[in-house]
């Protein structure tokens, strides 16, 4: 019988947008939308994840399946937002290395990733902490990282792992499949002394946020271009990193990264194959589209007129506030326009923790006059007066188990209280940047976004999974915000000099 590997498991897990106004501060650590413990340290990590379909439930699964011992370290997982702060990288990940010191030696390490991390002092934080894992274990112990498809992904990267592993879904269903393949890597690279040859191909190109679905052309065609990679003899791994447009990095962009079983030479041509197909379509990649908040309500009005009742709701995704890529979570753009068009069955979250604290004063059944949203910086509208009904009032804590983004299951959107306004819109007030990725939101507040004409979801693509079987129509809305679809309209200073579409004249050289 071979000695039981024992492959120890942490992840400092952060989508940064260095453009929103909000940073991640230890503050940040103290709660999590996503999860009922932002910080999660041995045992939580593990049970915190066990029943849910994040990538830690697959190396929980994968582990059983391989016959390894996991030791769950430390995960921390905070709501995207702005640049971290040092404190936070010295302390969690200080920790982190700490308990990897610790508690081993080891005969893996699996780097639980988001792949967008950006602190004060290091641009490519999940380089750096990978750099200093492999300082502790050294080359002879393998190191795999998962990563969410968003993740900007840096030479250091790919350098200082043995492997990177990143979702292939977008929406992001496939955590767990994808925590199985590092798994497989890893315990066979522990095993039989191997490491694969690996490149990393980062062609100078964006791919746009209203083209990051994998579903749809233009980015099918990119993750097909992957599946026909990976089907070749001598391919073990390989993956595409979307890339997140709102972190000014270096290495903000598309990336191709493969894994041959022996030959660097074999890799390079592989991921240079797909590279060069995703450069011939830049232009298709990269297109903002859509239509404006006025254009979006007028036509969502039109539409609910025409649909039979029981159609269910016509959705507007709010690309600029995009709560699951760091944006206020209080944008007021849609809301005005619905205020102003009409629109009386209407249904949306705003967060807001001022306009809550009124409503806990006043009590359910109160009428209350508040001023609602746009109140965290100057991207994301004004603040919008409604006069209405508190209906509502809760902790703000839901579950959902069914098909969720990245796997998440334990929500947390803090104080809630739903108000039904007079203008029209009935709106939920949350206390944290909870996405709008889970039908759940509202069913725990006792109403039915089936019910409704109209309803708002904060994101592009994450409330897909949510919101696409009952909607009548989803409608991708251009809206304004830190998570505004045209980079046109941020100042970017660290990004490649030449890169697609800030350089409409980039070039893509290579030998
Ligand atoms: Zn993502």
């Amino acid at each position: 019988m071979p000695k039981k590997l024992r492959i120890a498991t942490l992840g400092i897990h952060h989508e940064t947008n260095t453009f929103a106004s909000n940073p991640t501060t230890m503050d940040s650590f103290k709660v999590s939308g996503m999860q009922t413990y932002a910080v999660q340290r041995g045992q939580q990590y593990y049970d915190m994840h066990e029943r849910s379909s994040t990538s830690m439930a697959g190396f929980i699964q994968a582990s059983k399946r391989l016959d390894f011992e996991l030791v769950p370290l430390i995960f921390a997982a905070t709501d995207p937002a702005g640049t971290i702060s040092k404190e936070v990288f010295d302390t969690l990940g200080g920790e982190a290395l700490e308990m990897l010191r610790d508690q081993g030696p080891f005969d893996g390490v699996l780097l639980n990733q988001m792949g967008a991390a950006v602190s004060e002092e290091y641009p490519d934080m999940d380089g750096e902490l990978a750099r200093r894992v492999r300082e502790i274990v050294g080359t002879d112990v393998p190191v795999a990282m998962t990563l969410d498809l968003h993740a900007n992904v840096s030479q250091q990267m790919a350098d200082e792992t043995d492997a990177l592993v990143i979702y292939k879904t977008n929406p992001h269903t496939d955590a767990v499949p994808r925590a199985h393949d590092a798994c497989d890597l890893v315990v066979r690279m522990a095993r039989e002394n191997w490491r694969p040859a690996k490149w990393l191909e980062q062609p100078p190109m964006v791919v746009g946020i209203f083209q990051h679905d994998t579903r749809d052309m233009p980015m099918k065609a990119v993750i097909d271009d992957l599946e026909t990679v990976l089907a070749q003899p001598g391919i073990v791994g390989g993956s595409i990193g979307e890339g997140y447009p709102w972190s000014d990095v270096y290495e903000n962009g598309l990336a191709c990264y493969v894994l041959h079983e022996d030959s660097i030479k074999e890799a390079k041509k592989a991921a240079r194959w797909i590279a060069d197909r995703a450069w011939a379509n830049r232009k298709e990649l990269y297109e903002p589209v859509g239509p404006t908040p006025s254009e979006a309500v007028e036509y969502a009005l039109k539409q609910a007129a025409a649909k039979p009742d029981d159609s269910g709701p016509i959705v507007l995704l709010d690309v600029g506030d995009n709560i699951g890529a760091g944006s206020s979570g209080d944008s007021t753009f849609l809301l005005a326009e619905a205020v102003k068009q009409g629109a009386n069955s209407w249904l949306q979250t705003v967060r807001d923790t001022e306009a809550v604290d009124t409503c806990l004063r006043a009590g359910i059944g109160s009428t209350v006059t508040v001023e609602v949203g746009g109140k965290t910086d100057s991207l994301h509208g004004t603040p919008v007066e409604l006069t209405g009904r508190i209906t509502r009032i809760s902790d703000g804590r839901f579950e959902d188990t069914g098909t969720v983004h990245a796997g998440w299951r334990f929500f947390d959107g803090g104080t809630t209280a739903v108000i039904e306004s007079e203008e029209g819109p009935t709106v939920a007030l949350v206390s944290t940047r909870v996405g709008n990725m889970s039908r759940e939101q509202f069913y725990s507040l006792g109403y039915r976004p089936d019910d409704f004409d109209i309803v708002v979801a904060k994101g592009v693509v994450s409330p897909r999974p949510a919101y696409q079987p009952i909607a009548h129509e989803m409608v991708t809305v251009n809206t304004p915000g830190a998570t505004s679809a045209d980079m046109s309209t941020f100042d970017y200073k660290r990004v490649r000099d030449s890169l697609y579409p800030l350089d409409i004249n980039a070039e893509f050289e290579h030998g």
